[in-house]
Parts: structure tokens; sequence; C-alpha cells
């Protein structure tokens, strides 16, 4: 069995959607195929509900033209013998949410919960429309079967109520194709929830995980995990192998072709995932499994780097030597929610520097402030100061750890090139060097590493 998820482009236009129908009707084996909302369309959804909630006219029109473009795919692609059946069910998905809007914008409020169960119409209505123009497909919700529990204020995965459910819904199903929609789950109490935009690619992860599926394809608009970023490096190149750990640094770093929580459950299951370009479906794509890295692949297979990056500096000589502080700092921080994705701290352990986003930064500060104000007036601690406006950038591949002077190499680039390196860190299973410059020098530190 195998898990097809396909991402808003490939199911955005009746072209695209022409192309899924082609690639799911080509393979023999039982599949389940997992599918974003129309391109654009959550975007739309979140739009239109803000419009509402301001009392803004235009909330009216915005709807309308989410109604025409369900429309207009419908007739354009699902046979006219079923397309009275699917209106059925799509109308009375959008009149629902019709009735939402105009609730919203009456009492000019949109919690959190509302915004919830208006983008779940996107995937819901989707999936409904890719099941009816599959033959022998089935449609399923997973509404029913994908739960999340409260984190912080986030919803996450309840993975064991899920597996349970996932086999109760798919274990009896004979049918060889089934149709889900992607990103949607619930709580306990009934409540719609989401995995987070981007979701759908961790739905079809779920789904292939619990049901030991042979292989994981997502099927996206690019032709896999590039080099560096194709819209700054115009000769990046695809990679077409990657392990699991790379995959991961990559994504988790910017690459925006998969969600990056979707490695985990395969990776943990041992299923390799296929990264496939709808628009070119003969291109290889890039296939990441837990094989090795060959002797000779090269030591970095990619770059990848986000620009949103605020530097935060906890600094004090009365830090030398005195433990606990920086269980004070990480401590403090994951209280409020506040999220680091890079850490790094010279051995004179008289400073501690990390990398969050520039909109967390001041509540970073704040907290840190609070945490630390004995030692700031007792001046054990001299400041706690943030440097926003800043890139990170980080070089992956696991045979970094055989080539000596790779990190020699990559200063030694960006030292050529002027581009001063503000803080880097580099953990050590020597698969990510990162380093945090300059936002204004990001374009160019990209170019010269990706030359050198
Ligand atoms: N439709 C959702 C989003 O745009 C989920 C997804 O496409 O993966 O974020
Ligand atoms: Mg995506």
């Amino acid at each position: 069995m195998k898990v097809l998820k396909f991402g808003g482009t490939s199911v955005g236009t009746i072209d695209s959607l022409r192309n899924v129908k082609a690639i799911v009707e080509g393979n023999t084996e039982p599949l389940i195929v997992v599918v974003s909302a129309l391109g654009g369309i959550t975007d739309q959804l979140i739009n239109t509900a803000r419009q509402a909630a301001s009392a803004d006219a235009s909330h009216v029109e915005s709807y309308s033209k989410i109604v025409e473009r369900h429309h207009r795919v419908i007739e354009g692609i699902v046979p006219e013998v079923r397309r009275p059946e699917v209106l059925a069910v799509t109308d009375k998905l959008l009149e629902e949410l019709g009735n939402i809007y105009r609730g919203v914008s009456l009492i000019k409020d949109l919690s959190d919960r509302t915004l919830d169960i208006i983008v779940s119409y996107g995937e819901r209505i989707s999936s409904v429309i890719v099941a009816n123009i599959i033959d022998g497909a089935v449609h399923r919700d997973s509404l029913s079967f994908i739960r999340t529990t409260k984190q912080w204020d986030k919803h996450i995965l309840d993975n064991d109520v899920t597996q349970g459910l996932i086999h109760s819904v798919f274990d009896d199903i004979e049918a060889p194709v089934v149709v889900v929609p992607g990103f949607i789950s619930c709580d306990s109490n009934g409540n719609v929830t989401n995995l987070g935009r981007g979701g759908s690619d961790y739905t079809a992860a779920i789904l292939a995980a619990t049901l030991s599926a042979d292989v994981l394809e997502i099927w996206t608009d690019v032709d896999g995990f590039m080099t560096a970023d194709p819209r700054v490096i115009n000769n990046a190149l695809v990679i077409d192998r990657l392990s699991f750990t790379e995959a991961m640094e990559l994504c988790n770093f910017g690459a925006k072709v998969i969600y990056p929580p979707t490695i985990y459950p395969v990776f943990h299951k041992n299923i390799p995932i296929v990264i496939k370009n709808t628009f070119n479906p003969d291109a290889p794509g890039t296939w990441i499994s837990d094989e090795p890295a060959a002797s000779e692949d090269k030591p970095i297979k990619g770059i990848s780097s986000i620009n949103d990056t605020c530097l935060i500096t906890v600094k004090g000589l009365g830090m030398v030597g005195v433990i606990g502080i920086n269980s004070r700092i990480f401590n403090a921080l994951a209280h409020d929610g506040i999220s680091v994705f890079m850490v790094s701290q010279a051995a004179s352990e008289n400073n501690t520097s990390f990398a969050v986003r520039n909109a967390d930064a001041p509540h970073a500060l704040k907290v840190l402030r609070e945490e630390f104000a004995p030692e700031l007036s007792a001046g054990s601690l001299t400041e706690i100061s943030s440097q926003p406006d800043l890139a990170t950038v980080a070089i992956v591949g696991e045979n970094m750890k055989h080539a000596v002077g790779t990190a020699g190499r990559l200063f030694n680039t960006l030292g050529r090139n002027g581009i001063s390196v503000i803080a880097c860190a580099q953990g050590a299973s020597e698969t990510n060097i990162s380093f945090v410059i300059d936002s204004c020098n990001l374009r160019k530190a990209l170019n010269v590493i990706h030359d050198s």
C-alpha cells in the first residue's frame, strides 16, 4: 500500500487535477490519497474571516469568489453523471461556511476555534472533488480519525488515539483508492482543529506510519529538494537522495518542500518518502530513506536559510562556572512557549546567544529580564540584549563528518567575501553547521557558498 499526498497547487486547477487523476489511476496497488485545499484557498478562507470580523462588507464578495472557484473546478473536472451528487455535498458545506461568515460579521468576533472551523472547509471540499474524479475511489473524513490534544495553545497530535481510530476506519476498506482531506482534525470534545499550516503532509505521514505503507509520496510543484532556494540561486540542483536526518535538517530550516513534523512518523517506521512533481511526473524526484549517505555523496547536500532571525544574548562575567544559568534561560522561554532554533555558547561561558523569530523577541526579552532580575541588579549579568533583522543559514550533509576542512572552507568563503559571521553553531553529529549573519548579506552568502 502507498500513501500519496497532493498539495494545493496539484489540486488547484482543472489541468493539474487531470494530472492527479492520471498519476493515481496509473498505480496498481492499493492507495490512500491525501489532498490539500485547492491552492490559495486556505489563505482566502482566513482573509475572508478577518474581513467578516472587522465588519468589512467585502467579505461577501470574497466568499462568493470561494464558491465560484469550487464550482468552476467541479464543472470542469467532475464527470457529468456525478456532478449533481458532488454539488449536493459541496454546496451544503459552502452554505455552512457562508452562515459562519455571516455569524462572524454580526458579532464582529473571530475566535481561534471559529477560525479552525472556517479553514477546515478547504480540505473538506477538495477531498470530495478528488474522490469523485478517480475511478473506484471512496472518501473518508479525517475529522473522524485524526485526533489532537492541546499543548500550550497549540493543537498537537494525540498519537495513541489517532492510531486506533485509523485502524478502525481503514482496516476493512476494500476500495483500491481512499481519498481523505489533509490538515484537518478533531479534539476529544469534537471541536474541529488542524495540524498547522502545511499540515496535509503530516496527515499523510501519520496514515503511512500507522498503516505500514511501503512508501509515502509527496506530490508537489517542484522536482524535489534543491541544493538551495532556486529563487535565489538559479543554478540550484535537485538532490536525488537524502537521509531522513538530512531531510529533517533541510526542511526544519526554510526549505518549504515538506512540513517538518512529517518526517518523524515515517522515519520511526523506516518508510521512505519520495518527493515528486505533479507537473513533471517523469522526473525522479528526491528519495528520502535511512540508507546511509554513499561515500561518493558530497559532504554538503544542501543549504537552507531563515531570513527572520533575532539573536538574543545573555551576558555577564558572573555566569562563568555557575551551574543552571542555561537551564533557567531555556526553562523560562519554554514556559512561555517561545521557540528557540539555534543556540551558541562559547567555552568561556560568559555569554549565551540564541536565535528566535523577530516577532518572538520582545516577549523573550521580557521573560528573561524577569527571570534574571536579581542577577541583573546585582551585576553578575551585565545585559540581556537583542539584535534583530538577521538571517540564519545552515549547510547540511551527513558526509561532513568524514570531510576535514568543510567548516574552514565555509568560513573562508564568507570572510573572503566580506561577510561577517555574528554567531555560529555545529552539533557534534556534524550534519549541520548553522551561522547567523546580517539579513542584508543573505543573498550574497547563499551565492558564494553555493558556488564554493
Ligand atoms: N491547506 C493547508 C495550508 O494551506 C494545509 C496544507 O495544504 O498542507 O496550510
Ligand atoms: Mg505544503
